[in-house]
């Protein structure tokens, strides 16, 4: 998701940020998925950094920063699917990236079949037989011979490689630098990022550099903290019902974000009768302008 998608639901998802470790890709290299195959050249390369360069970060080795919705794995739904199984905010502020699914807006257009076979054989899409090989009278052709054949599925990937851009220049630039000395030049701290797997952090770095745009930033950022230490709350009052092992470690690191949610908010009412006194910093407008129109 992105930040201002969390804004425009939060009393609906957690927010957290997810920071994950993406394999770089050599010429040479051989992507087999079942009986679909690619033997990676200069191209196919340049390709992948290409997209490398204007979505992701490499301080080393390549890591996304994203926003997330974070739920208990036990539940098994996104907090979005209505009981009768479809999506409970289909027309008022979808995130973006369900439009994009399967398809994924790290991988070159031209290997998206991969993906689709990749997701295909995958556990989460067994049985649902979702992504077939072939055409079908009743629905679209999604990819075709190296290409997005489907016009819809085209402009949501640029749609959602555009939305990316514009996180790094309101919030994960900032936010990698923060954290550039802590976790990315530190090998210790990497290590906690499986290859091809995820480190969740709380929201709260982020916040804090979109906070710092203007004081309408810091309020709206305000605002957000309450209703998740709410949602927080309810979330957590539910998993303590299912009285389920595996929801532990979740809970634990709920509370964590909601004590991290407390701290930020001290310190950006601190910031706010700071400047009571000092007068108002500089502002970033096109911040201000993304964070409101998130909550219109
Ligand atoms: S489309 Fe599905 S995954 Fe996306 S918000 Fe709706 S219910 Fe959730």
């Amino acid at each position: 998701m992105t930040l201002a998608e969390l804004f425009r639901h939060p009393d609906r998802f957690i927010g957290c940020i997810a920071i994950g470790r993406v394999a770089r890709r050599r010429p040479g290299e051989r992507l087999r998925v079942g009986r679909h195959e690619a033997l990676l050249d200069e191209a196919d390369c340049a390709a992948f950094d290409g997209l490398a360069e204007t979505l992701l970060y490499r301080p080393g080795d390549t890591f996304s920063i994203v926003a997330q919705g974070f739920d208990y794995p036990s539940l098994a739904r996104c907090p979005a699917l209505a009981d009768d199984g479809r999506c409970a905010i289909h027309l008022k502020g979808k995130p973006l990236t369900c439009e994009v699914v399967p398809l994924d807006p790290l991988v070159p257009d031209h290997l998206q079949h991969l993906v689709l076979a990749e997701r295909g054989d995958s556990a989460v899409y067994a049985g649902s037989a979702c992504i077939q090989e072939g055409t079908r009278d009743d629905l679209a052709l999604l990819v075709d011979e190296g290409r997005i054949a489907d016009l819809h599925a085209q402009h949501a990937l640029a749609r959602r490689r555009r939305a990316l851009e514009e996180e790094r220049s309101i919030w994960t630039q900032a936010v990698f630098d923060a954290l550039r000395a802590e976790l990315f030049d530190s090998p210790a701290a990497l290590a906690r990022i499986p290859p091809g797997g995820f480190l969740t952090i709380s929201l709260v770095p982020a916040l804090l550099s979109v906070a710092a745009a203007s004081a309408r930033c810091r309020a709206l950022c305000i605002d957000y903290i309450d209703s998740q230490l709410a949602l927080i709350e309810r979330c957590i009052a539910q998993a303590l019902t299912r009285r389920r092992l595996d929801d532990r470690p979740v809970t634990q690191q709920l509370r964590g974000f909601a004590n991290a949610y407390r701290h930020a908010k001290a310190r950006l009412f601190d910031a706010g009768t700071l400047e009571k006194d000092h007068g108002e910093p500089a502002a970033r407008p096109d911040i201000e302008a993304y964070l409101s129109s998130a909550v219109q």
